[in-house]
């Protein structure tokens, strides 16, 4: 049997690093008990900012517009069967499709 007492704790996250890279998805990785729920809390807000700014109709059902915060144009958020045609760029959070520079915001009236 091997004598493991000198390897450093370095050393041991590297191997564990390599193998779990070889040998499972993100996919497979969350369903190990407990790593979805530590993953899905310490990346809470960014999965909640994320599917806001996927699903705009969903997160701001009383916003019809939203505005640019650096030119100032409006836009209005279209329907969901609209999007693909749209190219996806009516989003809260997205680039400002009119002047490029700023980003869109919600317009609560
Ligand atoms: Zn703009």
């Amino acid at each position: 049997m091997a004598d493991y007492s000198k390897m450093t704790s370095g050393e041991f996250e590297e191997a564990l690093t390599d193998i779990v890279t070889e040998t499972m998805t993100v996919g497979e990785m969350l369903t190990i008990p407990g790593v979805y729920e530590i993953l899905a809390e310490e990346f809470n807000n960014s999965v909640l900012d994320r599917w806001a700014a996927d699903n705009p109709a969903k997160a701001y059902p009383d916003a019809h517009d939203l505005k640019c915060d650096s030119c100032g144009e409006y836009f209005s958020i279209e329907d969901p069967e609209d999007e693909e045609e749209l190219g996806n760029v009516i989003h809260v959070g997205n680039e400002c499709p009119g002047c490029e520079d700023g980003t869109l915001r919600k317009v609560t009236s």
